[in-house]
């Protein structure tokens, strides 16, 4: 038997009881907007004029001449408005909120990416909005929660549990369960409870459909394998699915952070860390310990850095279906290093994992093959890590005299 919202033993929707009336009618409210043509024509029209839809797909030819083995693509979801795949995601649900006629949207965020699209929606379709975030990343974050309250909306920093990402989601179903008559909950990847995996990945499912239609007329073949990172899973869904019934191989890229061996990483699938549970609403592996304590994270990429993962992707994960890896924190540095020199793109460190893991592996492909990256997102957000990481001197100079001006 099949059950709805679930992926082999993985997703559910372990809710509230409150809550479960108002899931219901989401579930509906997607449902007929799926089965309508006009629906997704509406998205496709708001994507292509208010963002940047189809993103192009970019053939790295310096990248490729220096490995010398497949042929290397890159699909420019950076090319988004608001910098990454999560605006795919966004306006997917803000056309949802006017259809079910409700005038406030929440959402959690953890580095502020999710935040800024949300806010951004909702300033377009004209929607109050709070945004919950941790007060950990309220502190390291600033520059989007600026950009969240300048485009409209309020930034509620979470102070309980370890003040991240995951309590800010607690938080958001809280708010939710307050507020469910006019408020829409905006996850922000396809994890939490149905129907927001599947939802989610619908919306994303635009890259894949876009990358396939493109390959095939570029190359009129079709890539041996796709490379995209992992976090909540939802850029990766959004390319894979294009590919699910090709002979492709997928290969998913988690953050290794400092090594698996370390203890300090964020991999779920890749590692033999993680393990089965149920938690913020559905069921999927976590890294938690035995007495199912979620741990903590470590990532040089903030938006990698969840203690869950997509039930779909732990799903495929069983079938087979998606190989997943862990690149570390040297290894996206590198990586992005050469992106930057060779083609001149900047890779958000997210998008710098499943570069850096094709690195490791397109060499090994013959010059006939061809290889798609998904590029998620931009990297100009993260130039204060970067720019540490890479210990620049004059960067450090600079945020020290403006420092200076702001103490005189
Ligand atoms: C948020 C984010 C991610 C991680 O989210 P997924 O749901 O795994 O896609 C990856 N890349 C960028 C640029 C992001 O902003």
């Amino acid at each position: 038997m099949i059950r709805r919202g679930y992926y082999g033993e993985f997703g559910g929707a372990f809710i509230p009881e409150v809550l479960s009336a108002t899931v219901d009618d989401l579930v509906e409210a997607f449902e007929k907007a799926r089965n309508d043509p006009a629906f997704w024509k509406d998205y496709e029209d708001i994507m292509s004029t208010y963002s940047c839809r189809p993103t192009p797909l970019t053939l790295a030819e310096n990248l490729t001449r220096h490995f010398g083995g497949a042929r290397i693509y890159i699909k420019r979801e950076d090319l988004n408005h608001t910098g990454a795949h999560k605006a795919n995601n966004v306006m997917g649900q803000g056309l949802l909120v006017k259809r079910m006629g409700k005038t406030r949207v929440i959402a959690e965020t953890g580095a502020g990416q999710h935040g800024v699209a949300t806010a951004t929606m909702a300033a377009k379709f004209g929607f109050r909005c709070t945004i919950y975030m941790g007060e950990v990343d309220v502190a390291r974050q600033r520059p989007n929660v600026f950009w969240m309250e300048r485009l409209g909306a309020e930034v509620i920093p979470v102070k309980e549990g370890t003040r991240i990402l995951k309590d800010a989601i607690n938080e958001a179903l809280r708010d939710w369960v307050t507020n469910m008559d006019d408020t829409h909950y905006v996850l922000g990847t396809a994890c939490g409870p149905h129907p927001f995996p599947e939802m989610v990945s619908y919306f994303q499912s635009i890259i894949g459909k876009e990358a396939r239609v493109q390959i095939l007329e570029r190359e009129n073949r079709l890539p041996s394998r796709i490379y995209a990172c992992v976090g909540g899973g939802s850029n990766a869904l959004g390319i894979f699915s294009g590919f699910f019934d090709d002979p492709v191989e997928l290969v998913g890229a988690e953050a290794g952070g400092k090594g698996l061996e370390s203890g300090h990483h964020a991999s779920r699938l890749a590692s033999t860390d993680g393990s089965v549970g149920v938690a913020q609403g559905y069921k999927t592996y976590f890294l938690q310990d035995s007495e199912g304590q979620m741990k903590e994270t470590h990532s040089v990429a903030a938006g990698l850095d969840y203690v869950g993962v997509s039930p779909i992707l732990s799903s495929l994960r069983e079938e087979g279906r998606v190989r997943f890896e862990a690149t570390t924190d040297q290894e996206v540095l590198d990586a992005l290093s050469l992106t930057l020199r060779k083609e001149g793109l900047v890779p958000a460190l997210e998008s710098a994992h499943a570069f850096a893991q094709a690195f490791k592996e397109v060499s090994d492909l013959s010059e006939d093959e061809l290889i798609i990256i998904n590029q998620s997102g931009r990297g100009d957000k993260d130039i204060f890590t970067i720019a540490d990481a890479f210990e620049d001197p004059t960067w450090r100079a600079f945020i020290q005299k403006k420092a200076e001006e702001y103490s005189a």
